[in-house]
């Protein structure tokens, strides 16, 4: 993989020696992540991002960097687009889709609420999935994603604007309702807003319906599909 290789050269020589190893990948949700045994993981196209873009990989990563250095260097990395430098057949994803500023840290802690509502309600149960946020999403919150050909759940996609209009609270009860369409699908329910839905939420103490009243800050109510 010489996009792999071409990476780790730059980056080492441009100071980088904390982590444990490198892969490319074609998700252009999270540019850039770290593992928690400390492989980076990094879209393919910023094998062809400037030294600029490069040294704030580095920071990014490095173990000491302050937050608020974290955050520039999160900005400078988003400025890059590596879609626009990968090899091969790019999809590209239409503008507003784009990772944001601040996307790290929704994410990090959408992985936390998961992880949390995955001990108190579910035993632990339910497989860990990838998160996206989406800037697109005008009339839902959230939306557990399915292949069409297996039926697999692959995905929890959560409004980005959600999450920031209406605060972490309503973001965790969007979480849950998606957690209980994923346990539907682990335990060989259908998955929907049926019977088993309501039973699950009740019992969990969340909305039962696909439809939800939230409150934007300093705004009116609003109803609000979940999916
Ligand atoms: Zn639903």
């Amino acid at each position: 993989m010489p996009e792999e290789r071409l990476l780790a050269r730059r980056l080492e020589l441009l100071g980088l020696h904390t982590v444990e190893g490198i892969r490319v990948t074609d998700n252009r949700s999270v540019m850039v992540s770290l593992s928690p045994r400390g492989v980076l993981r990094i879209h393919r196209g910023y094998a062809r991002a400037p030294d600029r873009i490069l040294k704030a990989v580095v920071r990014f990563v490095a173990p000491r960097t302050p937050r608020a250095l974290r955050r520039a260097a999160e900005h400078e990395i988003l400025s890059f687009r590596p879609e626009d430098h990968a090899i091969g057949p790019a999809r590209r994803r239409r503008s507003g889709d784009r990772a944001q500023p601040g996307d790290v840290e929704r994410i990090e802690r959408l992985a936390q609420l998961f992880a949390e509502h995955n001990g108190r309600h579910f035993g632990g149960s339910l497989p860990a999935l990838p998160f996206r946020l989406s800037g697109r999403m005008r009339t839902r919150l959230g939306q557990l994603c399915i292949r069409h050909e297996t039926g697999e759940p692959y995905e929890i996609t959560l409004s980005r604007g959600h999450i920031d209009r209406h605060g972490w609270a309503e973001a965790s009860h969007t979480l849950l309702h998606e957690m209980i369409h994923l346990w539907q699908h682990q335990s060989g329910h259908a998955v929907d807003h049926g019977p088993t839905f309501r039973r699950k939420a009740e019992e969990l103490g969340i909305a039962g319906s696909a439809r939800r009243t939230v409150r934007a800050r300093a705004s009116r109510d609003r109803a609000a599909r979940i999916d």
